[in-house]
């Protein structure tokens, strides 16, 4: 993996030696002020009085000296700190960096960093040391964004997957796909640049089995996403159902607390009730939907209206059913409505009945009829294989219905069923067994964004060598994939595109 270069016309500014305090702004046992720049040592060493009394030496690669920060101008102490040293190329930016670790607290951090500037430094922006980073070859722009995602993390899980970006996981996938495609467009170029000559014709068999590879990478990288999305912000699930079905409970049993309240009146949950919570080491933000709750007959539409904007705001839907009380059309209706790849049917209140994996079974056929009548409208469903239910999921207990629709029965009361859900929930979110967290995968929507574009047009070369388009076309598809996968590594840059990305980058940083 080749980094990135320092092109001189991106480094206007790295004359400059720049500062910034690097630590959180509030109360904490130490505050670090860090300078990077070609001056990092001589400003240091203008304020720093180390106890040692010997003056800092060029041999110092490395070093930690333990001394005062002190005004140049009065002679008056402002802080004891300890310098920690790390010459270039060595260092996180590549250029000499200086940090004074002082006391923690907003009055001393500040007041080191005015003495910094007053002494000739320059106030950093957000990200500009990750951003000299990148610049110097240090990291590629996947990497600097991993560095974002990091300091963002929210969960283990998110951490452990910034974690392995930043050593480079995510940028040796980019990079092989895009070398890839640099190769198969030099082969069709060459055929038509010296199609007088004696160059061997255009391989299409090979080129399109190789175009079929770098898709499917791409594809594999793309079911990435939404986990990397989750991980970013936490899954937004939503659960929905009737009243009294069990939603607060269920909200409750999976929180093990009892934040919303829980009520034999229909309607008690009066708001949307919100929390945080971890499954697997991923964030989950689950939202009771306050009840799909109405008086008299508007339930129905009421019920089909709210979890059509549950689904719209959510990642993953919960619908839940009572399985100790007959379901009818409006349980169907909200099942009907949700994308199956992103929802799971909870069949709750196992604890009231006989068999309640049966009985979520027969919801499963009774959605079913449904779909029945339906085709009576020409719109057939292909592969209804038979009787698919209790079958075909790698979770215990849960089955996969109509659809691959997943189905799970649970007793928000007993707890039974829970850890089950748990696990479903887990595998919605990571794309089941095709997909191990040990794996790269995107952790900023640029990436998102810019794969997805890779990937199109890697398809439509596809298409195109499949239909003969022509060379013309068919490079033209390979060579904008070639630039967006360029594009997250910061092989391929954009004006602005390092402003907008390391701007989202806190002070510091
Ligand atoms: P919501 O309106 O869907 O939020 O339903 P609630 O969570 O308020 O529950 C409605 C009623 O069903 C309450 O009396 C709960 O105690 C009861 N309930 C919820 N889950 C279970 C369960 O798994 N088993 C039993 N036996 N009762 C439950």
């Amino acid at each position: 993996m080749g980094p990135v270069g320092a092109d001189p016309g991106l480094v206007p500014e790295a004359g400059e030696t720049i500062v910034a305090i690097s630590t959180a702004i509030g109360v904490g046992a130490i505050g670090i002020v860090r300078l990077s720049g070609p001056d990092a040592v001589r400003l240091a060493e203008a304020v720093f009085r180390p106890a040692r009394q010997t003056p800092i030496g060029p041999e110092e690669i490395y070093s930690l000296l333990y001394g005062h920060i002190v005004d140049p101008e009065d002679g008056e102490v402002v802080d004891e700190a300890l310098l920690a040293i790390m010459r270039k190329p060595r260092s996180y930016t590549r250029e000499d960096v200086v940090e004074l670790h002082c006391h923690g607290g907003v009055a001393a951090q500040r007041a080191v960093l005015r003495l910094m500037i007053r002494v000739g430094a320059r106030l950093a922006e957000p990200g500009e040391f990750t951003r000299r980073a990148f610049l110097n070859g240090r990291i590629d722009l996947a990497q600097a964004e991993s560095v974002a995602a990091i300091v963002a993390a929210r969960s283990t899980c998110a951490l452990r997957a910034s974690m392995r970006q930043l050593g480079g996981g995510l940028s040796s996938r980019i990079q092989a796909a895009r070398q890839r495609l640099i190769g198969l467009l030099a082969q069709i170029e060459a055929t038509i640049d010296f199609s007088d000559e004696d160059v061997d014709e255009v391989d299409w068999g090979g080129l399109a089995g190789d175009l079929a590879t770098v898709q499917s990478d791409l594809l594999r990288l793309m079911r990435t996403a939404f986990l990397g999305k989750a991980l970013e912000q936490g899954v937004r699930t939503a659960i929905v159902g009737k009243p009294n079905v069990g939603k607060s409970s269920l909200l409750n049993s999976l929180l093990m607390s009892e934040r919303a309240i829980v009520s034999d009146i229909p309607g008690t949950t009066r708001d949307t009730v919100e929390e945080m919570m971890e499954i697997g080491g991923i964030p989950i933000h689950l939202v009771d939907t306050a009840g799909l709750r109405s008086t008299g007959d508007h339930v129905e539409m009421l019920g089909v209206a709210r979890s059509e904007q549950a689904m719209e705001q959510a990642d993953l839907v919960l619908v839940v059913i009572d399985l100790s009380a007959p379901w009818d059309e409006a349980d169907r209706r909200l099942v009907n409505g949700l994308d199956p790849a992103r929802s799971i049917v909870v069949g709750n209140k196992t604890d009231l009945v006989e068999n309640g994996q049966a009985l979520l079974g027969d919801f499963g056929v009774y959605m079913a009829g449904e779909e029945q009548e339906n085709l009576a409208g020409g719109v057939r469903k292909s592969a209804r294989a038979g009787d698919s239910r209790n079958s075909g999921c790698a979770v215990s207990g849960c089955a996969v219905g109509e659809q691959g629709r997943r189905l799970c029965a649970v007793s928000a009361k007993t707890g039974e069923g829970l850890e089950e859900l748990r696990l479903l929930v887990q595998q919605v979110v990571t794309g089941g067994d095709q997909f191990h967290l040990e794996e790269p995968i995107l952790v900023a929507e640029r990436q998102r964004v810019l794969v997805g574009e890779a990937s199109k047009r890697a398809a439509s070369a596809l298409a195109g060598v499949s239909r003969q388009a022509g060379e013309e076309l068919v490079c033209e598809d390979i060579r904008a994939a070639v630039q967006a996968l360029g594009r997250i590594t910061g092989e391929e840059l954009v004006p602005d595109l390092l402003d907008e990305i390391f701007s989202r980058f806190c002070l510091g940083k």
